[in-house]
This record gives structure tokens, C-alpha cells and sequence, in this order.
């Protein structure tokens, strides 16, 4: 253990005279998640100007500081906000439909498709996404979408962290339901100017809280023309680029139709696989173009519980092992990071048939490793002195919270996202004891049951609210 109060920031005052500090979280025991993994016990943490600027014993820091606000978390776990490094909050209203039908939604006939929401309904939606996530302990969360503005606004409201994209491709969705490829370069251009406006009304809003990228949905939705036009974009713009790679043998065999190119050879063409790219599921790929993404420096996003979801299992930790560094994603159906850091290190031991992998591992996956990859390194994924202050209060009297010995495996193994109390952001309390305090939680859920309602409706199924189909 480490007291990191010597590495404050912070006003010079007189003697004797406490520091003024917007919030002090005083008491609980605090896993810091750093570089030492220094843990302290009946810590405390001040935070000035969205900002942590001191860690320490909580006499010491009761005694230093002089708080607008005081949260007391005597007897409570306290950690970093987890980094969700892959989402797109309005296929919430494919939830709990989708998962038996087998394969992504936007090949899915007959339900409700992103390209026939309004702007409207995929606002509703997008709130419904973003609350859960919050709720449940995600504090930077990667969204994209059609209508990157409707997510924009939902996370500025709400209060994440989070960084933005559109949804950019030019094949036509409605033949995509049909497994059919007709690409049409005014759906680029359509795409290219949602995702270019997005930037131009949202990039760096409120202080940077919300970030915009570029988003090619993926090599077979893109043609490589509007592939490498979204290269271009992107290295003029930086930040990252998502996408989702190698997601279907129906993906591999299509680009493989078009250009002879595996899937991340189309990107290396187009000029995307750079350190820039954070590639979502990488499930059915080969240990060449492993390699080959481990050489460009780009990133994955895993999705372990949607693989499974489909019957599929990605080989993670072959990436890791060749030098891909890993995040962790929900990609949606499920607000809950904590499941998606269970069942991420399970998947990999039924696919070894060995007990490979750590809980420390695991929670990198859903911090540390996350930060870094947006390029948030030094602001998120950890508790210390100078970071940002996104901050989750563990609530350690709920059942599924003990016995709290050296809270990594609890956490991995144990917790749930219903188990987080207390959530900070950018030192702001966006949820205090389980209630969303920057909007009416319950309003957005009914808001967002009536949207899908009318959604499942026109796509010819009633909702069993209404008398079932
Ligand atoms: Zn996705």
C-alpha cells in the first residue's frame, strides 16, 4: 500500500487551513487499479474540477479538505468507472428478440431495422442504452450509430464519457436483410455526411466528456472506395476508428468475393489498420491476419457474451498472446460490464480447455486497457491523482458482494452491474444510491418500451402488453 497523498495537486494554503474540494468520497475501501495496484482501506478521494486531486487515508484527507459535497462510503468498495469500448445504444429495441434468431440485426428480416427509425425513435432508445450502462457502472462508453446526434445528445444529458461515431457504409440495408450486397456510393456519401457533421456539432463538448470518431461499419458493408474514403477522414481527423471485423463467415466470404482480400487485408488496403483501429469481435479470423493486426498496433473490442449469444467464441487470447491489446464491449444486448469481464475470461477457458486468464486480467480489459486504446490513458482507468474523477461506489451489502477478501476475483466473479450504488463522472454524482440523478430513469424506460412497441408493431409483432402476437 501506497499513501499517494504526497502526490496531490492542488492550492497552496496557509497552515492549518483546509483546501476548498467540489466532492470528498470518504471512507470505504478503495481499489485503485493502478500501475502499483495500490489499494488503501478507510481511504478517501477529493476531487476539484472534475478532477482527483488526492488519494489517501481518510483522517488525513477529512482534516485537508473542506468539501461542497460530502459522500459518505464507510464499509464500501470504490473503483474506476469501466471503459465500454464498443455499443450502439438504439439496437436496444432488438433485445431480448434477437438472441434467439441467430445472427447480427442488421442481416435480420423481420424486425424492427436501424435505417427505418426516425431520429426520435433512436433517441428514445439511445437514452434507454445509456442509462443502463451507466447504471451499471460504465462510465466511458463508445457509441455508434445512425443518427450520431440522437446519441451525442443522450450522452450529454445523461452524463457519461463517451465517444461518438456514425454508422458509415454504402452496401443497402434492406438488400443486406436478404444476405444480397448492393453497394451505392450516395449511401456513402449520405453516411459519410452524418458522421462529418456529427464531429463538426459534438466533437470535444463540455470539456471533452463526449468525443467524436469515424465508424466504417465493416469491410463487407463498406466498399473499399468508401473504406479508403473513411481512411482518408479519419488520420486528417485522429482519434480512433471502430469497426467490426471478421464478425461472420458471411463477411470473410463476401470481401473474399469482391477483392480476394481477407477482411483485415481490405483495411490494410484502405490504409484503416493503424494503431488508430479498435476492431470489434475478431472471431473468424486467421493467425496471419492475427498477426497482421498485431503488427499495425490496432486494437479489439471483445464482445464475449454476444459471440456466445451466436454460438461463437473469439479468440481473444490468441490476439492478446500475438500482441493485440484487448478492450471489452457489451456491443448492446446488455448494459453489464461486469458479466461481459465473467464471461469473457469463462469463454476463453472452454476454448483452451484450461483455467488461462486472471480477474486482474479482466478488469484491465474493462479499464485500463480501454482508456489507453481511446487515447485516454492518462484521464480514465484508474484511480490517481490527476485523472478525471470517474468513480463507482460498490454497494458490499449486497449479497453478491462478499466476501470481499482481495476484491479483484469478487468483482470478476462475483459482482453484477446492479451491484454498483454510486457512479461519478468527470466528478459529477450521476447515480446516487442505484437513481439516475441527471435524468427520470423511469421515464426513459416507459419512454423506450412505448418506442419498441410501436417498432415491433409495424414489423408485424405485437407486444404481449398489448395482448401478444
Ligand atoms: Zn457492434
Amino acid at each position: 500500500m501506497r499513501d499517494s497523498t504526497t502526490r496531490s495537486t492542488g492550492d497552496a494554503t496557509r497552515a492549518g487551513e483546509p483546501e476548498a474540494c467540489d466532492l470528498l468520497l470518504l471512507g470505504g475501501t478503495i481499489l485503485t487499479l493502478d500501475e502499483a495496484d495500490t489499494t488503501l482501506a478507510d481511504g478517501a478521494i477529493a476531487v476539484r474540477d472534475r478532477r482527483i486531486v488526492a488519494i489517501g487515508p481518510r483522517a488525513a484527507l477529512a482534516a485537508r479538505f473542506r468539501p461542497a459535497r460530502t459522500l459518505a462510503c464507510d464499509g464500501r468498495l470504490l473503483m474506476p468507472g469501466l471503459v465500454n469500448s464498443h455499443n450502439h445504444t438504439p439496437l436496444m429495441i432488438t433485445r431480448g428478440m434477437i438472441e434467439d434468431l441467430g445472427f447480427a440485426p442488421m442481416f435480420t428480416a423481420g424486425i424492427p431495422q436501424g435505417h427505418r427509425l426516425t431520429e426520435g425513435e433512436a433517441e428514445a432508445l439511445a437514452r434507454l442504452g445509456v442509462y443502463e450502462m451507466l447504471r451499471h457502472g460504465c462510465t466511458t462508453i463508445v457509441d455508434f450509430y445512425r443518427y450520431p446526434q440522437a446519441l451525442a445528445r443522450a450522452h450529454a444529458e445523461l452524463g457519461t464519457r463517451a465517444i461518438v461515431a456514425g454508422r458509415v457504409h454504402d452496401a443497402d440495408p434492406e438488400a443486406l436483410t436478404q444476405r444480397r450486397y448492393v453497394y451505392d456510393p450516395a449511401l456513402a456519401r449520405e453516411t459519410i455526411r452524418e458522421n462529418a457533421d456529427l464531429i463538426a456539432a459534438w466533437d470535444g463538448h463540455d470539456g471533452g466528456r463526449i468525443r467524436c470518431d469515424w465508424a466504417p461499419h465493416a469491410p463487407d458493408t463498406c466498399s473499399d472506395a468508401c473504406l479508403a474514403e473513411v481512411a482518408g477522414l479519419a488520420a486528417a481527423h485522429g482519434g480512433n476508428v471502430h469497426t467490426h471485423l471478421c464478425q461472420s463467415p458471411v463477411e470473410v466470404e463476401q470481401v473474399r468475393a469482391r477483392s480476394g482480400l481477407t477482411p483485415p487485408q481490405a483495411l490494410e488496403e484502405a490504409g484503416l489498420l493503424t494503431p488508430a483501429l479498435l476492431a470489434a469481435h475478431c472471431i473468424h479470423i486467421k493467425a496471419r491476419d492475427i498477426a497482421r493486426l498485431a503488427r499495425a498496433g490496432a486494437a479489439m473490442a471483445y464482445t464475449p457474451l454476444g459471440n456466445a449469444k451466436t454460438g461463437r467464441i473469439a479468440p481473444a487470447l490468441d490476439l492478446a498472446e500475438a500482441g493485440v491489446e484487448i478492450t471489452l464491449c457489451t456491443d448492446t444486448f446488455s448494459g453489464d460490464l461486469f458479466e461481459a469481464m465473467r464471461w469473457g475470461v469463462a469463454m476463453q477457458r472452454i476454448r483452451r480447455g484450461a483455467p488461462v486468464l486472471d480477474a486482474r486480467t479482466a478488469l484491465a480489459w474493462a479499464t485500463g486497457n480501454g482508456a489507453r486504446r481511446l487515447g485516454l490513458g492518462a484521464e480514465v482507468g484508474a484511480l490517481t491523482v490527476g485523472r478525471r474523477a470517474d468513480i463507482l461506489v460498490m454497494n458490499t451489502d449486497a449479497p453478491s458482494m462478499a466476501p470481499l477478501i482481495d476484491g479483484y476475483g469478487l468483482l470478476v466473479y462475483g459482482a453484477t452491474g446492479m451491484d454498483v450504488g454510486t457512479v461519478v463522472v468527470d466528478g459529477r454524482i450521476v447515480i446516487e444510491d442505484g437513481v439516475l440523478t441527471t435524468a427520470d430513469g423511469p421515464a426513459i424506460v416507459r419512454e423506450a418500451q412505448a418506442v419498441a412497441e410501436g417498432l415491433w408493431t409495424r414489423s408485424g409483432r405485437r407486444p404481449i402488453t398489448s395482448g401478444g402476437a
